[in-house]
């Protein structure tokens, strides 16, 4: 067989707030440079014809017409913060189009959550066609969807856990200020990071920009992304400070990876 493409988008670069942040009148969100205009956190994963949703971002529905996505075959949460959660209700539209339910994966802790958190999804009472059809599939180790492995990557976001995602030479890791040794031996061998790295000073739950160096340069991927930006983050301006295979994420970034089939 092979090898098939791995297509990835950075859907948004942003931190909770987005950037520009309301009412904030600093340079970079008054800038008009697209690169520091940056939606939540959120990417999309394309394998062959499907189309894996990392995070449902507050910005969902603007990110899917901006990349013109059609369809979603699947959705990993990284957690359940409200940045990357709260565009959920957004999936029903893709619901209408395919008429069939979209598996959601994640951890135990994260799934429990989302049920608690918007119960009117998940309570068989409420007429279909005003809800998203979404199944809830907890996981704990690699998963096979579509011929590709996704290994959950557990990371700490201060007190709460969080789960990464590898597929193939690629990984997404935002939401965390530490990694166990046992998942960095998860991260050998990869093409492609994307990193948390949220702005400079220093914060309780996410790695700092001097942090996310140090971590790039621990996992050694060939190109490293930061992304979660926040608004102390001049795109052009610190893009060209950080050191060699290492850049910032902007919203709408494109990659494609070759990816060894499954034997
Ligand atoms: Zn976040
Ligand atoms: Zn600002
Ligand atoms: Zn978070």
């Amino acid at each position: 067989m092979q090898a098939e493409t791995l297509k990835i988008t950075v859907l948004g670069s942003g931190t909770s707030t987005g950037i520009p942040v309301i009412g904030c009148r600093c340079a970079v969100c008054l800038s008009d440079h697209p690169y520091n205009q940056r939606t939540r956190c959120s990417a999309l994963l394309s394998y062959g014809k499907y189309n894996i949703l990392i995070d449902t971002s507050t910005d969902l529905r603007q990110q899917v017409l901006r990349e013109d996505i059609r369809h979603i075959d699947a959705v990993f949460y990284t957690h359940s913060h409200a940045d990357h959660v709260h565009g959920i209700d957004d999936l029903r539209g893709f619901n209408l189009r395919s008429k069939i339910p979209i598996p959601l994966y994640g951890s135990e802790q994260t799934l429990a959550t989302i049920r608690s958190s918007f119960r009117y999804i998940f309570d068989e009472s409420e007429p279909v066609s005003y809800i998203p059809r979404l199944e809830l599939h907890p996981i704990d180790q690699a998963i096979e969807l579509f011929g590709i492995k996704v290994i959950p990557i557990p990371m700490q976001h201060g007190r709460m856990q969080t789960l990464g995602y590898r597929c193939g030479p690629f990984a997404y890791l935002t939401d965390c200020n530490s990694i166990p040794s046992s998942s960095l031996d998860l991260l050998e061998g990869l093409e492609l990071l994307v990193l948390d790295g949220l702005r400079f000073t220093r914060h309780n739950t996410h790695f700092n920009i001097p942090q996310a160096i140090e971590m790039a340069q621990k996992i050694k991927a060939k190109q490293t992304l930061l992304t979660h930006l926040s608004h102390e983050i001049d795109h052009p301006v610190h893009d060209q400070e950080l050191p060699d295979g290492i850049n910032l994420a902007h919203d709408g970034q494109h990659f494609s990876l070759h990816v060894a089939p499954i034997k």
